[in-house]
């Protein structure tokens, strides 16, 4: 287990974060990635390796905007890859998760999913997460509810209802470019 950070403010997310996965370095690691928001598509950069190769892989391909979650990972389903890094995607594209922990359940999720339609890019736990979390945002629309904070909150309880196992996740969607939502189930998670 590593770390995560997220960001909500004035100020441009990434130099934050990327300061804050240098402080959770002493944790150990195998891989890190980030996204941000800027009112436009979910930007994510990730690569397996040191978050000085992230650091690098932005200033190839600069991401902006004031809100955002980055994630450094210990890989305990799916090998240390670029795919298998965080964040993660849920099937619609728009929500982006990072996690850190286990979903003991992942494989009977996704088997689930799986059935619904959905493709994996990875063979994480954590991209069962973020597409389960999509499909009860999906559920919801499809009902004729608008995209809100508490719509985004609610399908995040309906999942982690779902979800077995100990874990912290944060996420964003980018229907809702001012909100960060984080939730733990007996792992630590702080916000200040
Ligand atoms: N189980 C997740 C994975 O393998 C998260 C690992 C972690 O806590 O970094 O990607």
């Amino acid at each position: 287990m590593c770390g995560i950070v997220g960001y909500v403010g004035k100020r441009e997310a990434a130099p934050l974060l990327m300061e804050g996965l240098r402080r959770l370095e002493y944790r150990g690691y195998d891989s890190a990635g980030i996204c941000t928001l800027n009112g436009g598509p979910l930007q994510v950069r990730k690569c397996v390796g040191r978050v000085a190769r992230l650091e690098e892989l932005l200033k190839q391909k600069p991401i902006t905007g004031s809100l955002g979650i980055c994630h450094t990972r210990w890989a305990t389903h799916g090998l240390p890859s670029d795919a298998n890094a965080h964040p993660h995607k849920d099937q619609s594209g728009k929500l982006a998760l990072v996690h850190n922990g286990i979903i003991e359940n992942y494989a009977a999720l996704r088997s689930r999913l799986l059935r619904r339609g959905h493709k994996f890019l990875s063979q994480t736990d954590t991209e069962v997460l973020a597409h389960l979390v999509g499909y009860h945002v999906e559920q919801r629309l499809a009902k004729g509810k608008a995209l809100t904070p508490e719509l985004l909150a609610d399908a995040v309880l309906a999942s982690t209802r779902e979800a077995d196992g100990t874990y912290a996740i944060a996420l964003l969607h980018s229907g809702l470019p001012g909100f960060l939502l984080g939730a733990r189930r007996g792992s630590p998670l702080v916000a200040g």
